[in-house]
């Protein structure tokens, strides 16, 4: 079953996430050449002690840092490191946060410097999935509507999407009920009803959609080792259509 929220939850679900949206504003311009991903991951964690807020990744079936950082063929779960941001890299940084008991999570990706046309175009086609199926998520589609608008998107760009991770319903857990892939035909599953908290995150490659997962147990690669981009957004269903409560 997916939970639905009442009002009250709801405004809660606004707060986490607003607080969510003001550490990645916080965080976003500090990403630059020359830093290690693990000095993000210290400025991350700084960033939600001042907001009084918990990093929910943070110890998630054993995960070690405070965010995820990937870079370039790295899809997602990249645990930050000494790797060494340079020109033309694209990273993807991924933020889970907990306040009161309740959850938000968002991502987003952005290029080093001067990046290549494919990859520039890339990030773009991935944002542009996600806003698709964010337009998707409203009170009696079916939750494949999501997951189509996505994939047809990506597919009309020349890019893959990865089929082995996929959204999910959040609120008082990180992942709850349903899974969200991010392809299928439309006009299945789930049928979405207001009070539905989604978190929506397309994982796109430039190449092949197939990962291989890095020998850390974690990090998921691109098994071409091109490069891959992922945009995440909690999202409310609500009587006005879909609310994108990390914006
Ligand atoms: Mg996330
Ligand atoms: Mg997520």
């Amino acid at each position: 079953m997916v939970p639905i929220k009442s009002p009250a939850e709801l405004d809660a679900m606004r707060r986490v996430s607003a607080v969510l949206r003001k550490i990645i504003d916080e965080l976003r311009p500090r990403v630059i050449v020359g830093m290690a991903t693990q000095e993000l991951d210290a400025q991350a964690l700084e960033i939600m002690r001042e907001n009084a807020v918990r990093a929910a990744f943070k110890g998630y079936r054993g995960f070690p840092a405070n965010i995820c950082a990937s870079v370039n063929e790295e899809v997602v779960h990249g645990i930050p490191s000494n790797r060494i941001l340079k020109e033309g890299d694209l990273l993807k940084v991924d933020i889970g946060i907990e306040l009161d008991g309740f959850f938000s999570d968002s991502a987003f990706t952005v290029g080093l410097g001067k990046i290549d046309g494919r990859s520039k175009r890339l990030i773009d086609a991935t944002k542009k999935a996600l806003d698709l199926g964010i337009a998707q998520a409203r009170a009696g589609n079916h939750l494949s509507d999501v997951s189509w608008a996505i994939q047809s998107h990506v597919e009309a760009q020349g890019f893959s999407v990865v089929r082995e991770f996929v959204g999910h319903g959040i609120g008082r857990q990180m992942h709850e009920p349903p899974e969200i892939m991010n392809y299928g035909l439309p006009h299945k599953g789930v049928v979405l009803k207001e009070g539905m908290c989604l978190a929506i995150e397309p994982m796109v490659n430039a190449g092949t959609w197939e990962v291989d997962i890095s020998e850390n147990g974690w990090t998921a690669l691109t098994k071409d080792r091109l490069n891959s981009a992922h945009f995440e957004h909690t999202v409310a269903i609500t009587g006005n259509g879909p609310e994108v409560l990390t914006r």
